[in-house]
């Protein structure tokens, strides 16, 4: 199946407090880690009767058994930037404009649209105490998102940029996109300014 034409960058924070470090490892324990539910558990999308009933598996180290996550198929962001503005590749992705099934992320929960959405998270976006959110960016992470929000937009030149919070009533990424991005010369044609309804 032929993949469609990416439309939006998304981007995220990992909700964790100013100056916490936050691995791959942890980001896959997350969303791929096995989800309990009332009638069972799920994992990898599937629905499991029992946590007994799961293969064998590790995710960073840990076995599944011993892991509460969303259940996810795939984790939810392609890459994320470090506190020292590394920016890490979390799910591979090819150059060309579309968006191959095995290049989805699963950043907003339950869209259809997220096959045609890039994800991209910024460890950070909680104050330290965890008490409310916070842009949490820090110097490096600036200067590292804005390049690659401008590398992405070279790629793809109608791609349109946004923050998870103009698709879901969340915080996340506990900044403005549209205000950020206008500040930082992207053009206003690359900024998505809608808001969910
Ligand atoms: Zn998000």
């Amino acid at each position: 199946m032929p993949g469609k034409k990416l439309q939006f960058l998304v981007i995220h924070c990992t909700a964790t407090p100013a100056g916490r470090n936050v691995s791959a490892d942890e980001i896959r324990q997350w969303h791929l880690g096995p989800r309990p539910e009332a009638d069972g558990v799920l994992y990898k999308g599937e629905k499991f009767s029992a946590l007994s009933g799961l293969p064998p598996d590790k995710i960073g180290g840990v076995s599944v058994y011993k892991l509460k996550g969303r259940g996810w198929r795939q984790v939810g962001y392609s890459d994320m930037i470090h506190l020292d503005g590394r920016i890490e590749n979390l799910v591979p992705y090819n150059a060309d404009a579309l968006v191959d099934a095995w290049e989805i992320t699963n950043g907003v929960m339950g869209r259809s649209n997220n096959s045609v959405m890039r994800h991209v998270v910024y460890v950070g976006g909680m104050a330290a105490d965890n008490s409310q959110p916070e842009d949490t960016r820090t110097p490096a992470q600036h200067v590292s998102l804005l390049a690659y929000v401008q590398q992405q937009i070279e790629r793809v030149p109608d791609l349109l940029v946004a923050g998870h919070n103009q698709f879901d009533k969340k915080a996340c990424p506990s900044f403005s996109v549209v205000q950020w991005a206008l500040g930082r010369g992207i053009p206003a044609k690359n900024i998505y300014d809608k808001w969910p309804k």
